[in-house]
């Protein structure tokens, strides 16, 4: 049983990984235009990184992070975002029942979509945080993504994935709450408290975590990008109005709603 649970660990683990590349390619390369295929190359010396130079995290460690022709320094950000997401992709998949036995069909179905959920959004969060803005076109697939497993869960069984309400309806009215109260700030604001890709960001994940805890999401969010604010305005490296993405905020509330929503909305009934 151990090995049978470790053997799955290090698969979800490894495909975290390589998710995570396959995303850090999909922003360097959607940023700049470019095409997604063909080679990656090196910024500096424009040489052709050969396969066995770009393995996740285990390459960067092995070239200690320096490219193998120019020397040139290499962002620590690629193996973070690959660590990152082979992280959240083991919680992921804990959360949906994945280590759990023997898996029925539904079991791995349930898992695929939290992984692909888990992609667009975690990829959302690294392409605001390092550029400040939202592909419409991740939210649309998340979205996508979203209502077919909704729609797949309302028709098959009562039983529902992570605790989350499977009907549809009350989904929609999540991602209209979410959504529209951005879309308020948004209008009032002219797009200064927040953009419009949250706006649509913020449908997304309403529509994800559904109606009756798009309240906490929202408060959840909050709470947590008022943390790393606080500090840059202690430490003097942000002024009042300084831009912080709020974007990865409400991904990180929404990945924290989606996996805990079981306990959390127990708690909710006694605190509101
Ligand atoms: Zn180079």
């Amino acid at each position: 049983m151990f090995w049978l649970v470790f053997f799955k660990f290090s698969v979800v683990f490894v495909l975290g990984l390589i998710f995570g590349s396959f995303a850090g390619v999909l922003i360097e390369r959607g940023e700049k235009g470019e095409s997604l295929r063909g080679r990656s190359h090196c910024d500096h010396c424009k040489k052709k990184i050969v396969w066995y130079d770009n393995i996740p995290v285990v390459s960067f460690l092995l070239l200690r992070g320096r490219c193998r022709y120019c020397g040139q320094r290499i962002s620590w950000w690629h193996p973070l975002t690959e660590l990152i997401f082979g992280v959240t992709f083991v919680g992921l998949a804990w959360q949906s029942g994945f280590f759990a036995g023997w898996l029925s069909g539904d079991d791995i179905w349930r898992t695929v979509f939290c992984l692909a959920i888990g992609f667009i959004l975690l990829t959302i969060l690294f392409w605001d945080w390092k550029y400040m803005i939202i592909p419409d076109g991740l939210v649309v697939g998340g979205l996508v993504i979203g209502v077919l497993f909704y729609l797949r869960a309302y028709l098959l069984s009562p039983d529902t994935l992570l605790a989350v309400n499977t009907d549809l309806s009350r989904n929609l009215l999540g991602g209209l709450a979410v959504g529209g109260f951005f879309y308020l700030l948004w209008r009032f604001s002219r797009g200064k408290w927040i953009g419009g890709g949250d706006v649509k960001l913020g449908f997304l994940v309403g529509f994800l975590v559904g109606w009756k805890l798009s309240y906490f999401l929202l408060l959840l969010s909050y709470l947590l990008g008022a943390v790393p604010a606080l500090y840059l305005l202690l430490i003097g490296k942000a002024k009042a109005g300084s831009k912080i993405p709020f974007g990865p905020f409400l991904v990180l509330a929404t990945l924290i709603v989606l996996c805990w929503s079981d306990r959390l909305s127990h708690l909710l009934k006694y605190w509101f």
